[in-house]
């Protein structure tokens, strides 16, 4: 049976396995541009551990959710914004499509809410 890193292409990613834009890297998380960003800037905070969404991270390992949030901090302020939109997609209504826990980190232009 194949692992899950084989057919995930956020695993694939996080290994090196397929290039990716880069932004910042922990132990923990991987930043990479998305692309086809919603912002100036739009990078996906991506954990090494594979997990379907934030909620099974978060089971897993609760600790890792607070470094998406801490690297998503830190690649905002190195790109000298500090106003930002975290998200979570989670489900396909809610527009999810890589089943591997991501967060969008949205910064450098007004944001409208309620999102679309
Ligand atoms: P979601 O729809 O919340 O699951 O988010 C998946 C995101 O991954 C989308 O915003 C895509 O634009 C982005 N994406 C898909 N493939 C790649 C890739 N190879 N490199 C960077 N971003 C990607
Ligand atoms: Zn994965």
């Amino acid at each position: 049976m194949a692992a899950v890193g084989d057919d995930c292409l956020f695993c694939r990613i996080v290994s090196g396995e397929i290039p990716a834009d880069v932004a910042a890297e922990t132990e923990d998380a991987v930043a990479f541009r998305d692309l086809n960003p919603q912002a100036p800037l739009h990078v996906l905070v991506v954990p090494r551990l594979h997990a379907a969404d934030a909620a099974e991270l978060a089971d897993a390992a609760p600790e890792t959710v607070a470094a998406l949030v801490r690297l998503g901090r830190q690649v905002v302020a190195d790109a000298g914004h500090d106003s930002y939109r975290l998200v979570f997609n989670t489900g396909a209504d809610a527009g999810q499509t890589v089943l591997h826990a991501h967060l969008h980190v949205l910064a450098g232009r007004s944001m409208s809410w309620p999102p679309g």
